[in-house]
């Protein structure tokens, strides 16, 4: 049995009071992509969103045994929100301030916090679960030397249906692409992307959205690039984060 510190406690007795008030009543609803919104701003303004990021960029600065209470806390509530505290803003988001440019932060990171953004983590491939260094989405620089230009799909998205910004890994370079790892990076590729798509949108035995995506010479500025290489091992303990319940 863990013994919670007095600030935990306190965590955890406001998450069940506003949950109760603002969140349990519609909580097993369906809702519409308007009440969604609401829903998100309201978890930013409790700072239920982006818990564990630094104040700085808007978040709540708080370690992750802190934010593992509060989620745990929403689920008795209402699984939905729960999920949106863990998966965009603690877990996803985390990408962002492990990785990401001052400027990158500013543009993603911060709305994330405020419930103005929605991220997903774009990592599964059809052939490439488990194995994830199996992934075949490729993303080669433009022949203007401007952008990067993306190919491949990924399954499994959590809050896809959602996401405004997709932090997507995707092997770097030429064609023959290095196997393995090394050449593995993420980009951030926003929903209205060219040549990106949602094909489909599922729902799990949990009843959470999960989307498949397509990019077909989706071209990527350069400026949203995180990193595009030799970063496989951070970036598997930065997308583990998404694992916080
Ligand atoms: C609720 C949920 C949310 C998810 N959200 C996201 C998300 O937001 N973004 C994202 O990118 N992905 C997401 N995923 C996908 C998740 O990362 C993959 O499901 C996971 O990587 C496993 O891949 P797979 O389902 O293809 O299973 P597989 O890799 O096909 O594995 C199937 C089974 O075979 C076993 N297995 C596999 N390889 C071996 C081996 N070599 N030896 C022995 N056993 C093996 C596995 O342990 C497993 O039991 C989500 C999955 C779930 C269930």
């Amino acid at each position: 049995m863990v013994n919670l510190t007095d600030e935990q406690l306190a965590i955890k007795g406001m998450v069940a009071d506003f949950a109760k008030r603002e969140l349990a009543d519609g909580a097993f609803k369906p809702e519409s992509e308007d009440d969604y919104r609401r829903r998100l701003r309201k978890l930013a303004a409790q700072g239920l969103l982006g818990m564990t990021a630094p104040v700085e960029h808007g978040g709540g600065g708080l370690s992750y045994a802190d934010a593992l209470v509060a989620v745990e806390e929403m689920a008795r509530h209402d699984p939905r929100s729960a999920n949106e505290m863990h998966t965009n803003g603690t877990g996803t988001a985390s990408h962002l301030w492990v990785l990401g440019t001052p400027e990158q932060q500013e543009r993603w990171l911060r709305p994330i916090c405020e419930g103005r953004l929605r991220c997903a983590i774009a990592m599964t491939e059809p052939e490439a679960g488990s194995a994830a260094t199996e992934m075949t989405t490729t993303a080669t620089v433009t022949e203007d030397g401007q952008a990067y230009c993306l190919n491949g799909s990924k399954i499994f998205i959590s809050g896809g249906k959602h996401a405004d910004v997709f932090i997507t890994y995707a092997r770097f370079g030429a064609p023959p692409f290095e196997d393995g790892g090394r050449s593995i990076g993420a980009l951030v590729v926003e929903k209205d992307t060219p040549g990106f798509s949602i094909l489909r949108n599922d729902h799990n035995m949990a009843d959470e959205d999960q989307a498949q995506l397509l990019f077909d010479n989706s071209r990527v500025p350069k400026f949203n690039v995180l990193v595009t290489g030799n970063a496989f091992g951070r970036l598997i303990r930065i997308y583990n984060r998404n694992r916080l319940s």
